[in-house]
């Protein structure tokens, strides 16, 4: 009898699964259903492949299966929180190493007929190969083994002649079926150093720009690949990868105010914006905390250093202590805060923060001004009042939290460090605004015991 029939009831029965697990993963109640969901599909369709008539290498394919499947779990399990966006950045990379994997094999096999089949199969390679070696620069970059901008003389023209080069030898693998071999090798070499290039002087701020468009770009490579294998599973999932990516790459660069070809194309502003005079004024935490108590509202700004210092449920126990105190608190999410998209909505959702006290830049940008306090722990790009003035800053045009707008600004940091962008911020030097140094677990755990005792 016949397998195929099976093989495709279990496909169709994971595409509705990966697009119920998507839809799940769009609101932060259903995320963890959703990504079972998808999980699930993932599985069915992992096994339908083995009923394929004519399948072989059953022992390879388990091999693959069970080193791949093992390290994914132990990395997942190990991985800390703050590694989170490298090791998203470098799996999403190997989804488009893995696509492009594909159509090599099939150009070696010479087992792509229709020229519009090898046309496919050349550009799902193309974008796979540049989204798996731009995901290991960007792997680098966010762990910090790599400097954040490196940009080449002569830029643009480098990445536009590698471009053309990629394609054309893309194009010559289909006209010149004898010299197969040494113009498919040339293509993806060409096509990872095109990554490389591409993401070498991205930086600045823009990094979760390019971030998502490699996440866009591996969907769309996978989406390619499956219609070369014919396989329907592997279609729909690219396709709602593609497309979920090239939404958030849309979301990003207006978070940005930058649009795509300037991220990828324009070098961000050279210098490291106007130099900021002035002294920062510290509080202590006894301070700072007499001064929430006492206010009406306070909305607090998270950024990068609350995730390094895992300060996030501390966050929360303080926030509820002043909510028994009888002060209204919110948190303000920028959309590029931390390290990956989404990255504060995952660390306050890990610590129970309720969805409707988590409020997006546009929702909150308004209450600033009637805000007592803003708490800003562990942000400062997101925060800095140049992206609004200073024209030689890198986040210039982007849009910020008002945090400088509330009535007393309390910023929570270890010392003088720069943010990701490396450069100076002038809310640090504001009439209004106090620092209180430290880590911000500690630094959050002492303002923790201040309210308490001012509670009793
Ligand atoms: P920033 O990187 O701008 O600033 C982080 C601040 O946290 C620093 O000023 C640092 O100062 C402080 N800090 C570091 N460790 C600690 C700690 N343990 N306790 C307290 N404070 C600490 O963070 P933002 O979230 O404001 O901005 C994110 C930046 O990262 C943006 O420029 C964004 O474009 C970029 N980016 C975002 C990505 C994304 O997808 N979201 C991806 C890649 C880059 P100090 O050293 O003095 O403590």
């Amino acid at each position: 009898m016949s397998t195929l029939p099976l093989i495709e009831a279990s496909y169709f029965v994971s595409t509705v699964l990966f697009i119920l697990g998507l839809k799940g993963m769009s609101s932060p109640v259903r995320a963890r259903r959703g990504i079972v969901w998808a999980g699930a599909g993932m599985l069915l369709a992992t096994l339908a492949t083995f009923l394929w008539p004519g399948m072989s290498n059953y022992g390879l394919i388990i091999l693959a299966i069970a080193l791949g499947g093992s390290s994914a779990w132990i990395s997942g399990k190990k991985v800390a929180m703050t590694d989170m966006p490298q090791m998203v950045a470098i799996y999403n990379g190997l989804g488009g190493g893995a696509a492009a994997a594909i159509a090599l094999l099939e150009f070696y096999r010479g087992g792509l007929s229709a020229p519009s089949v090898t046309l496919l199969a050349t550009f799902g390679a193309l974008i796979g190969a540049v989204s798996f070696s731009g995901s290991v620069v960007a792997w680098a970059k966010l762990r910090g083994s790599l400097s954040s901008a490196i940009r080449l003389p002569g830029q643009n023209g480098i990445n536009v002649g590698l471009a053309v080069l990629a394609a054309g030898f893309g194009v010559s693998i289909m006209l010149y079926p004898e010299l197969r071999p040494v113009l498919v090798m040339s293509f993806f070499l060409v096509a990872l150093l095109l990554g490389v290039v591409v993401t070498l002087p991205i930086g600045g701020a823009d990094m979760p720009v390019v971030i998502s468009l490699f996440n866009a770009f591996t969907g769309l490579a996978v989406g390619f690949e499956g219609y070369v294998l014919g396989n329907p599973a592997l279609i729909v999932a690219g396709i709602v990868v593609g497309a979920a990516g090239t939404l958030l790459t849309q979301l990003m660069a207006k978070a940005m105010n930058r649009p795509l070809a300037n991220v990828l194309f324009v070098p961000v502003a050279g210098g490291g914006g106007e130099a900021v005079s002035g002294e920062q004024k510290p509080v202590s935490a006894m301070d700072a905390a007499s001064l929430m108590s006492y206010a009406q509202k306070v909305i607090i700004v998270p950024g990068y250093g609350m995730a390094v210092a895992g300060a996030q449920h501390k966050v929360w126990e303080m926030s509820e202590l002043l909510e028994e105190a009888g002060v209204e608190v919110v948190f303000a999410i920028h959309p590029v805060a931390g390290r990956m998209p989404g990255h504060m909505n995952v660390l306050l959702a890990e610590a129970g923060v309720p969805y409707e006290k988590i409020l997006d830049l546009e929702e909150v940008n308004g209450d600033f001004a009637q805000a007592d306090v803003a708490l800003v722990i562990g942000a400062n790009d997101v925060v800095n009042p140049s992206a609004r003035t200073d024209k030689s800053s890198p986040i210039y045009g982007m849009p910020i939290l008002n945090a400088d707008h509330a009535r007393n600004v309390i910023v929570v940091k270890r010392g003088k460090g720069t943010g990701y962008s490396g450069i100076d911020n002038a809310l640090f030097y504001g009439d209004n605004t106090r620092l209180l140094y430290g880590s911000a677990q500690q630094a959050v755990a002492e303002m923790i015991q201040q309210i308490k005792l001012l509670a009793q």
